[in-house]
């Protein structure tokens, strides 16, 4: 009978078998959920009680159907992606299943960058990120989950593009997708969390609807795994060392020609003709360490996992192996490391950036 049992969070039928798909919940929760009559997912519990990340996995089939449903729906797309981790934003197809409807991107997560980044600047760059990626947005707004009056914006926007529609809010895990609805919502209705407090009767699987009018919804959809992601090749408890709360305190160095600084053991970056100091934009707690480049190789052997973290010495044997990326820096340009942060460095200069394999680094104009 367990199969006619649905989280009262986000509708998804309740299973005890495979924790990573939609409704899992445990044994032992769901037995006392049935007495109290709370019946979460473990998900929407967490997310609840913990506010903390618990990403789900659709299976390739009902990721098709999503799709579908939104190609040929008549709807607003709102894309949110995560601006300190832009490639791992990216949901594979997209803008082959938005169809014909217009998107709004949201680049969310703004309070973690420095306000001496200009804004329009950051919007251009978005902007740019997305048309390369084949999506041509309508409009490019930056927010943070964490602002109210970013959201009431975004908001003003979403009700100035929608026309009356219905709006899809898609993302991959971990760019704030839950944080930023729940926020829209408490602003607008004063209710809080009634994306995992409310009763959705008749939602099936995976599907949020969350009435804007009598006649349209904002329809939040599952966060979809995109495997490139720092918060993948992490542990959630190592994730918190990277993962900025607050605005980043950048952090100058001034290094010479054959110098390295690594961020833990995650990211390492050779300078090997200098031009200046270098900016590092990284959580402001994450250690960076200077070696010389000759000794680089033996330094992250002898420390990675140990005085370079994270990842902890028990995860370091899960981590890709760094490759090595190079650039020869025509502009004053970051050299972003995706979902980790970025280093400024100057025209001229030429640098050798490595990161875990499958986390992209990139290079974009500073935005200074
Ligand atoms: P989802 O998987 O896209 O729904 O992501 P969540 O809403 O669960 O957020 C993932 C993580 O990012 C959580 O740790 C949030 O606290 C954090 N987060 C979400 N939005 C923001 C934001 O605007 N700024 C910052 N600094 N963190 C955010």
């Amino acid at each position: 009978e367990e199969n006619d049992l649905h989280c009262i969070g986000c509708g998804a039928q309740l299973q005890t078998i495979d924790k990573k798909m939609p409704g899992y919940t445990p044994e032992s929760a769901l037995k006392k959920g049935l007495e109290t009559g709370q019946l979460y997912c473990q998900r929407c519990f967490r997310l609840r009680h913990y506010n903390e990340i618990a990403p789900v996995n659709i299976s390739d089939d009902d990721f098709r159907k999503l799709l579908s449903q939104i190609s040929e729906a008549d709807a607003l797309v709102v894309y949110v992606v995560d601006m300190f981790d832009f490639n791992g934003s990216l949901i594979p197809g997209l803008h082959r299943f938005v169809g014909d409807n217009p998107v709004l991107l949201v680049g969310n997560k703004e309070d973690v960058f420095p306000k001496s980044l200009k804004r329009n600047r950051m919007k251009e760059w978005l902007k740019r990120q997305a048309n390369a990626n084949g999506i041509m947005p309508e409009d490019v707004v930056i927010t943070s989950a964490k602002n109210a009056e970013s959201v009431e914006k975004m908001f003003e926007l979403i009700e100035k593009l929608r026309k009356g529609r219905d709006v899809y809010v898609v993302g991959v895990t971990n760019v704030g997708k839950s944080t930023l609805i729940n926020s829209l919502i408490s602003i607008r209705n004063g209710i809080k969390d009634l994306i995992t407090t409310s009763r959705f009767p008749g939602t099936t699987l995976d599907r949020i609807e969350i009435p804007f009018d009598e006649n349209s919804n904002l329809i939040d959809t599952p966060g979809i795994i995109h495997n490139d992601q720092m918060a993948h090749v992490l542990t959630a408890e190592d994730l918190k060392y990277i993962s900025p709360q607050k605005t980043i305190k950048p952090r100058v160095f001034q290094l010479n020609d054959g110098q390295t600084l690594f961020a833990g053991a995650l990211a390492r970056f050779d300078y090997e003709y200098s031009v200046g100091s270098v900016t590092a934009y990284f959580e402001n707690n994450l250690m960076i360490h200077r070696t010389k480049l000759e000794n680089a190789d033996s330094f992250y052997e002898k420390h990675a996992g140990e005085l370079l973290t994270p990842p902890s010495a028990e995860n370091i044997a899960n981590l890709p192996q760094l490759v090595a990326h190079h650039f020869n820096i025509d502009q004053n340009s970051d050299v972003v490391f995706e979902g980790l942060g970025w280093i400024s460095v100057r025209e001229g200069s030429k640098v050798t950036a490595w990161a875990p394999e499958g986390i992209s680094v990139v290079i974009r104009k500073s935005l200074i």
